[in-house]
């Protein structure tokens, strides 16, 4: 409550008080002359007297305070009920026992120190003559503390039979005072967990002085000043200093107080320590209340992360070495393996050999070409590793892969008595791979497959549809692969113990880092004895129309009947020219006109009314992008359409050049219906 409050209270209770005693005194006076006087007067001012008492009493009941009137005497009166009830005891009690200068309780500050009698407020105001006003005081009863608020006021005697009164109200604020205490506890706690993190905490105003900090921060600025003297203090003057760019920090920082934004960065400090540092600002009821900064010394993780970056760079480094020297190694050995195999295929042929003669010459050749098997994909290997293989990536029909594959092998199949099923979802997928790298991925799975299966057993080889991807099985009903085992099997040169079969280790690591360098994925499902599922996925090409293949006779061919378009294809390759002309031969209206160079092109394209241009992007002279460049700088050419023929079928490099202008990109090799009906409409 506010002290204006307790005073208006106070002067009340003064008011109320000054009126009982009046009454009193007149009551005593009307007893003392009752027998003199008119008794129904007599009676009629005892009544006023009466009910004026009442009143007051009423008034008094109602009040949340207690209050009670001390006598120098001695003798006191509790004014309410709830006088009593701030001493937990009832009017007898309280009567019979509660002495000013005998209290039956102890009664403490608020640090809880047992309080003397002559500090009693009581026995101050009777001593000054001062009011007191709000003064806390605990009780110590038999349970918990009770806290009370008291405010005295020393009322003179009337007259000379009276003695002084010292007025006391009291308020209970057990509750208050409780929670206060609990916050201060709590308060307390926060303030050892924040002082106990390894992180520097500051808090500052909106006018940037510092409202609060803990004690690693204090520690990380190493100011001199105890943490108590710099509340209040500039927060620039306390902290800038010890940056090490002192001017640009106090710039960023006015940078980021004005936005106003969470920013986390880091700052060098003078004694070269790095210190990441956080920015959040404070808001309650949507207003900005302060801001918080927090610093969190970096050094050592910043030179440990430093450390393994160069030891990274190092390993890199190190199996750089180690890749390019066994390519080196590789080819070396190749050379005088040409000669070995080449003059064991002439021996093999030679007639005056005899049985055993030809034995060794077969052994000789057998081992030849396991050695030429195992130092090729050693070189694929280290060749992938140290970043020199180059993968050729264009639109590969995967149907047509799988049934080169399983020709190939199925010699061998054969042998074993081993069936192979092609079961594809559709003749007419298309996917994103270098056609020689795939033919050696399915042919390495469909020999281990052979290979590792049983006598007249079965391969299922399949394709599966996955949105962009798609999924090629190869199912085999052979030994199966332990569960522990399925990974290792694509590390280089690890092999399952198996002494008859015949092989290097190598096959599957190759295998399967040439499926991730085309953007794919490989693994395998398998249990022992049943069989293994190695899959294979890789990002389809969606971009070919050969999904809805479309007939030469479908196409519609709303061109005007009487026009001749010219068609300029620019190729240097003569067998894709042949094969335009060819194509387009069936289209009536066309004529195909072509350039081999981009020069020769750009002359051709300027010289005569061109329709359409077709632009292969890989010409002698230039790039088909320059080439497209100059026919658009060239006001002549700069309205024709271009579309562009690539075997590249990187999805980024089609993206570039429709975002230049292209009107189509044509992937190569192309479905001859799609590639009519792109030309028609772009025609139109
Ligand atoms: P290689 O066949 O030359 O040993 P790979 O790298 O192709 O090397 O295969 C590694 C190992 O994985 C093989 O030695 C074999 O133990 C196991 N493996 C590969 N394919 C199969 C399969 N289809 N079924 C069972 N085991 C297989």
């Amino acid at each position: 409550m506010g002290h204006f409050a307790l005073t208006i209270i106070l002067l009340l209770m003064i008011a109320l008080i000054a009126a009982c005693y009046k009454i009193y005194k007149m009551k005593a006076l009307l007893d003392s002359y009752r027998s003199g006087f008119d008794i129904s007067e007599l009676k009629r001012a005892k009544k006023i007297v009466e009910s004026s008492e009442k009143r007051y009493k009423n008034i008094f009941s109602v009040m949340p305070e207690g209050v009670i009137l001390y006598g120098a005497d001695h003798k006191k009166i509790a004014l309410n009920e709830n006088a009593y009830k701030m001493f937990n005891m009832d009017s007898k009690t309280f009567h019979e026992k509660l002495n000013i200068l005998e209290p039956i309780f102890p009664f403490v500050d608020t640090e809880g120190n047992p309080l003397a009698l002559e500090d009693y407020p009581v026995a101050i105001t009777f001593k000054t003559g001062e009011s007191i006003i709000g003064r806390v005081i605990g009780i110590k009863g038999t349970g918990k503390t009770r806290w009370i608020s008291i405010n005295t006021k020393l009322l003179e005697p009337m007259d000379s039979a009276d003695v002084p009164q010292v007025l006391v109200t009291m308020t209970d604020i057990t509750k208050q005072k409780e929670t206060e205490i609990n916050l201060r506890e709590s308060n307390a706690l926060l303030r050892t967990i924040i002082d106990s993190i390894p992180i520097g905490i500051i808090v500052i105003n909106t006018d940037r002085k510092i409202v609060t900090l803990n004690q690693p921060c204090h520690e990380l600025f190493r100011v001199e000043e105890p943490i108590k003297g710099l509340i209040g203090q500039s927060a620039d003057k306390y902290y800038l200093p010890f940056y090490k760019y002192c001017e640009e920090e106090r710039e960023k920082v006015k940078r980021i107080l004005a936005n106003n934004m969470p920013v986390v960065d880091e700052v060098e400090m003078l004694n070269n320590q790095l210190i990441q540092r956080s920015y959040f600002p404070f808001y309650m009821d949507e207003e900005l209340k302060g801001h918080l900064w927090v610093f969190e010394d970096i050094t050592e993780r910043k030179a440990m992360e430093r450390g393994i970056l160069r030891a990274k760079e190092d390993a890199v480094k190190a199996n750089m070495a180690k890749s390019a020297f066994l390519a080196n190694m590789s080819h070396e050995l190749r050379t005088p393996l040409n000669a070995i195999l080449g003059f064991s295929q002439l021996l093999e042929i030679q007639e005056t050999l005899n049985e055993k003669e030809s034995t060794f010459v077969r052994e000789i050749l057998k081992g030849g070409r396991h050695l030429l098997n195992l130092i090729n994909e050693v070189l694929d290997l280290s060749r992938i590793e140290s970043g020199i293989l180059k993968l050729s990536v264009e639109s590969i029909k995967i149907a047509s892969v799988i049934d080169e594959c399983i020709n190939l092998v199925r010699p061998a199949a054969d042998l074993k008595g081993i069936t192979i099923t092609k079961k594809v979802e559709s003749e007419n997928e298309y996917v994103c791979a270098d056609q020689v790298r795939l033919r050696q991925i399915l042919l390495n799975l469909l020999d281990n497959a052979i290979k590792y299966n049983r006598e007249n057993g079965e391969i299922i080889i399949s394709s599966v549809n996955e949105g962009d991807f798609l999924t090629v099985h190869v199912r085999d009903k052979g030994l199966g692969i332990p569960p522990e085992a399925q990974e290792e099997i694509f590390e280089p040169f690890y092999r399952l113990e198996n002494p008859f079969i015949e092989g290097t280790g190598i096959g599957l690591s190759l295998v399967k880092q040439l499926t991730i360098l085309m953007g794919g994925k490989l693994g395998v499902e398998s249990q022992i004895g049943v069989g293994s599922d190695f899959w294979m996925s890789l990002p389809r090409d969606q971009t070919n129309e050969a999904d809805h293949p479309v007939s030469l006779e479908k196409i519609e061919m709303p061109l005007p009947e009487h026009k001749e378009y010219k068609i300029l294809y620019i190729e240097d390759q003569l067998s894709n020219q042949l094969l335009v002309a060819e194509i387009l031969k069936n289209v009536q209206g066309m004529k195909l006109l072509t350039a081999r160079s981009g020069m020769e092109g750009l002359r051709a394209a300027a010289n005569q009314k061109i329709d359409l241009i077709l632009l292969d992007l890989h010409l002698p002279d230039m790039n088909g992008e320059e080439v497209f460049e100059k026919l658009k700088s060239n006001p002549q050419c700069t309205d024709i359409p271009v579309i562009a023929l690539s075997a590249n079928a990187m999805k980024e490099d089609i993206d570039r050049i429709i975002k230049m202008g292209f009107k189509e990109y044509i992937t190569k090799p192309f479905d001859v219906p799609a590639f009519i009906k792109v030309i028609v409409k772009k025609l139109r």
